[in-house]
């Protein structure tokens, strides 16, 4: 059985102020132990996050994270330190950073190994456009996503998978429980083959346009195990209906 977890990507979005009220809002929310929870502030909202989160089931995780342990190179936070302020996940491959940072599968997995090396709890983000579905390559390309970022990896025992469209991402789109369950089992299938990953235990989260109304309905597919959310994890009551629908 695997436990669900609703991860929160709020991007490039928040304050001091807004942090403290959703935080506060979503602490007073979250009863229950069914479900993980997790969200993601920008790097400079980390520590604040986690210490309104201390004493509570909310865990607090990273967007991204470089590749390198440290040394020069501006701008960029290494999964060390991310560890050091009590991060417990990053997310890595996040279609905008493939997209924006022309993020390859290649500088993922070396990602991939710093974050595992830290200890952190990676969720790798994969996810096809709508020319690649259109033209009927979504499940090879997904397939070669997860092949490209966990080749030669040391340990992926706490791998979670984000199957994104990104057709879907921001967009009010949503894929439908039923195509979203069959990338679910095709992705389920290729782990399979991966090296060090229990592909049954390993979680695999849907993201794209995730709210209260489809929530619940994805979540009734075998192989969706959560959601990466983006825009209703900004509003506490959006994003508690989500993990109440999770806990279901
Ligand atoms: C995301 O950014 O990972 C995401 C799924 O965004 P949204 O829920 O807004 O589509």
């Amino acid at each position: 059985m695997r436990r669900p977890l609703v991860a929160g990507n709020w991007k490039m979005h928040g304050s001091c102020t807004s942090v403290e009220r959703l935080l506060g809002d979503l602490i007073a929310g979250v009863a229950e132990q069914q479900v993980d929870v997790a969200v993601f502030p920008t790097y400079v909202h980390i520590a604040q996050a986690i210490g309104l989160c201390t004493g509570a089931s909310i865990a607090v995780g990273a967007q991204d994270c470089s590749c390198k342990a440290s040394g020069a190179f501006t701008g960029e936070v290494a999964a060390q330190m991310l560890c050091d302020l009590g991060c417990q996940w990053v997310i890595l491959g996040h279609s905008e950073r493939r997209q924006y940072h022309s993020e390859s599968d290649e500088l993922i997995a070396s990602k991939l190994a710093a974050v595992v090396e830290q200890g952190l709890r990676p969720i790798v983000c994969v996810g096809e456009t709508l020319e690649q579905r259109e033209s009927g390559q979504a499940e090879a390309v997904v397939a070669s996503q997860i092949d490209g970022a966990l080749r030669e990896q040391a340990d992926l025992s706490g791998l979670v998978i984000a199957y994104e469209p990104v057709w879907a991402i921001g967009t009010g789109l949503t894929a439908s429980p039923e195509q979203a369950q069959d990338m679910h089992a095709s992705i389920r299938g290729c782990l399979e083959t991966a090296d060090g990953v229990e592909s049954n235990a390993t979680r695999i989260l849907y993201g794209g346009s995730v709210k209260g109304s489809n929530a619940a309905d994805l979540f009734e597919q075998p192989d969706i195990d959560g959601a990466l959310v983006g825009g209703a994890a900004l509003d506490a009551g959006a994003f508690l209906e989500i993990i109440n629908a999770a806990a279901q």
